[in-house]
């Protein structure tokens, strides 16, 4: 099963390789994450780098997390 954020106003969906657990973790803790981001500049897995850029580009949208269908 494929797991993503979808924004619910752009009707734009993302679908990292990576679990549901982990987008969870990511979204609650997206500021952390972002913060720690900009200090290693390599070493992110792609995941990371791919919802990190979903959830800027939507930020203030409303995201949920999605199963793909
Ligand atoms: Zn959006």
């Amino acid at each position: 099963m494929r797991y993503g954020y979808h924004c619910e106003e752009c009707e734009e969906a993302v679908w990292p390789a990576t679990s549901r657990g982990e987008l969870q973790w990511l979204k609650n803790r997206e500021h952390v994450v972002r913060e720690v981001a900009r200090h290693v500049q390599a070493g992110l897995d792609t995941w990371i780098t791919e919802g990190l850029e979903f959830l800027d580009h939507h930020n203030g949208h409303s995201v949920i997390l999605s199963k793909r269908p």
